[in-house]
């Protein structure tokens, strides 16, 4: 392609509403354009992008035996109300009236489509197995649609989905997925991390998400890892070794009010009454779903709302605000407590329920309950999992400690049972004539997500730095001065050679100074940048850089391709 035939609007300066470097390379780099929140539009540079990733996730997961189909983006409102996911998805979901007004979704996921269909064409195990997939636009109305394609509205997904007849073969095609997906993010320049992971509102037994894991704040999301042993977890689903259990007499005593002016927060209370924290217990009060809830932690624990909110199934959750925390409290906010909270749910952490003679907010200003014990105080509307696992925790699985690090989600694979063949009737005739449910397994890779994603780590001072993997073009060429004959006779002869070849080549054949050439060449990322001059060209020499490196090597003119196609394979 020639520079002056295509459109990389590139621009120099930073634009305002870009908060991630991989954002602003996007955007400055010509690559998209904004055209309402989380809505973009993909120039052609990233189309050639998303092209590029397709296809290295169409080839991958052809090779596993995946079927490419193409479903609508549009499904009638009665699937999804057959799975209940019409009404526990939330705000996310996007919906569209038809003319004669009937509500139809705008899918951000198929598993309603996809066992819709299975369930009216498959009725034999002899069919079975079964993987569909397809790479195909979504839509979700995200609460936070920052962050450029990392989080869109309107995003492309490569999404999977496999049905088996027994436990065993389900395995067997889950294990595929994963296989296929580390196959994928390598040939794509991307390292990943399997880390077990929360299903949420996809109701399965058992999920995986593949991480790309970035230094930067980009990582929307903290993974929990053990430096010594294999342990990795998202921190909405990791768990630790407790390794500061209070200790406290087992003898129970009688509960007592005691006054603390000044102190509300947990160190507060506990530098006032000379306690540690994991004496006290933290009550914080949230919204699920508009009913007050109250969670209840250790002192030196925090609530991970991902936790708590599985374990209320609600919706949306949110901290309730001061107003409603008086309201439910009859105090103001730093004094909330479980003893004679009532109209509130009680959703208790195991490490609280094994809690003796313990400090909690009075529901009265500046007053403390010392001494509370569970069940004859108050009692747990439920006991579960909901405080955080940080950095520094002890490994659940051996003696080591946690380290945590941010990652960015790239895809992830879930076991998602008999869920949804169950709603909408996916069912087949096992070889002795029963009828029996299809077991099901959804796979998503981010097809827009993962390139953005990769610029958190393949960028520098001058712009972004593809992997050859997503690399809309392997080569560019910059002819230094277009109107030296010599030079655009060179240029054409190796970007005819380069095409010859099949490689993907981009000739700068604008009538700009060198300068901005090489300053678009550095924010476009090409890996290979070939440099014709005049001086070098009389030795009959051109000039090759990698832009993942400084290095300039002289290479011979009609060596050029050969040699290009050796340095590529030491790249990423
Ligand atoms: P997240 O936790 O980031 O919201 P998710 O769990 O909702 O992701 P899935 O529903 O499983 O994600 O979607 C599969 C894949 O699609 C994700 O792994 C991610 O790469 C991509 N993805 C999800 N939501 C978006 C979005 N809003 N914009 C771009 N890509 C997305
Ligand atoms: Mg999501």
């Amino acid at each position: 392609m020639r520079w002056s035939q295509t459109y990389i609007p590139t621009l120099r300066e930073n634009q305002s509403d870009a908060e991630l470097v991989s954002h602003q390379l996007l955007l400055r780099g010509g690559y998209i354009r904004k055209l309402a929140s989380g809505v973009y539009i993909y120039l052609p540079l990233m189309q050639r992008v998303i092209e590029k990733f397709s296809n290295i996730v169409r080839e991958e997961m052809n090779a596993a035996g995946a079927l490419e189909i193409t479903m609508s983006v549009l499904c009638p409102v009665e699937v999804w109300q057959k799975t209940g996911r019409y009404d526990t998805v939330g705000k996310e979901l996007m919906t569209m009236k038809d003319r004669h007004d009937h509500e139809m979704i705008l899918c951000g996921t198929h598993e309603e489509t996809v066992t819709n269909l299975v369930a009216g064409e498959v009725k034999s195990y002899k069919q079975l197995p079964m993987n569909l997939y397809q790479i195909q636009v979504k839509f979700r109305d995200e609460i936070r649609p920052r962050f450029g394609l990392m989080r869109g509205r309107e995003f492309v997904m490569k999404d999977a989905y496999t049905f088996d007849a027994t436990v065993e073969s389900q395995k067997v095609s889950y294990q595929k997925m994963v296989d296929a997906y580390f196959r994928i993010f390598k040939r794509a320049g991307l390292e990943v991390l399997k880390v077990d992971s929360d299903s949420g509102a996809m109701g399965g037994s058992n999920a995986h998400e593949f991480m790309f894991m970035v230094d930067t704040n980009a990582g929307e999301e903290t993974i929990l890892y053990c430096t010594d042993c294999l342990y990795a977890a998202n921190e909405e689903k990791a768990i630790f070794r407790d390794t500061n259990k209070p200790d406290i007499d087992a003898v129970r005593i009688d509960i007592e009010t005691v006054d603390t002016p000044g102190a509300a927060t947990i160190e507060e209370v506990s530098e006032f009454l000379k306690v540690k924290t994991n004496q006290l217990v933290k009550t914080l009060i949230y919204m699920a779903d508009e009913k007050p809830v109250a969670a209840l932690v250790r002192g030196d624990r925090t609530v991970n709302e991902t936790k708590l909110k599985n374990a209320v199934s609600c919706v949306e959750l949110e901290p309730a605000n001061a107003e409603q925390v008086e309201k439910y409290t009859k105090a103001p906010v730093g004094f909330a407590g479980p003893v004679g909270l009532t109209g509130v749910r009680k959703i208790v952490d195991p490490l609280v329920a094994e809690m003796k003679n313990f400090i909690v907010g009075a529901n009265e200003n500046e007053k403390h309950f010392i001494d509370v014990n569970i069940d004859r105080d108050f009692k747990a509307s439920s006991v579960f999992d909901i405080s955080t696992t940080a950095k520094g925790d002890g490994c659940p699985k051996c003696d080591s400690t946690l380290d945590a690090k941010s990652g960015i989600e790239v895809g992830n694979t879930f076991m998602l049972g008999t869920k949804y063949s169950k709603s909408l009737g996916a069912k087949f005739l096992d070889a002795d004539g029963k009828e029996q449910l299809m077991i099901m397994g959804s796979y998503g890779i981010g097809i827009t997500r993962t390139p953005q994603a990769a610029l958190e780590k393949y960028s520098d001072e001058g712009g972004i730095v593809w992997p050859v993997g997503l690399a809309p073009y392997l080569v560019e060429i910059i002819p230094l001065n277009v109107k030296d004959e010599e030079i655009v006779a060179a240029s054409e002869k190796i970007y005819a050679e380069f095409q010859d070849a099949d490689i993907d080549v981009l000739l700068d054949d604008r009538s700009e100074r060198a300068g901005v050439k090489f300053n678009d060449a550095d924010l476009i990322g090409i890996p290979v940048r070939i440099t014709i001059g005049a001086k070098s060209l009389k030795d009959g020499l051109v000039e090759v850089k990698l832009r993942s490196s400084d290095d300039i090597e002289k290479i011979e003119l009609a060596a050029i391709v050969q040699h290009v196609k050796k340095v590529v394979q030491t790249l990423k």
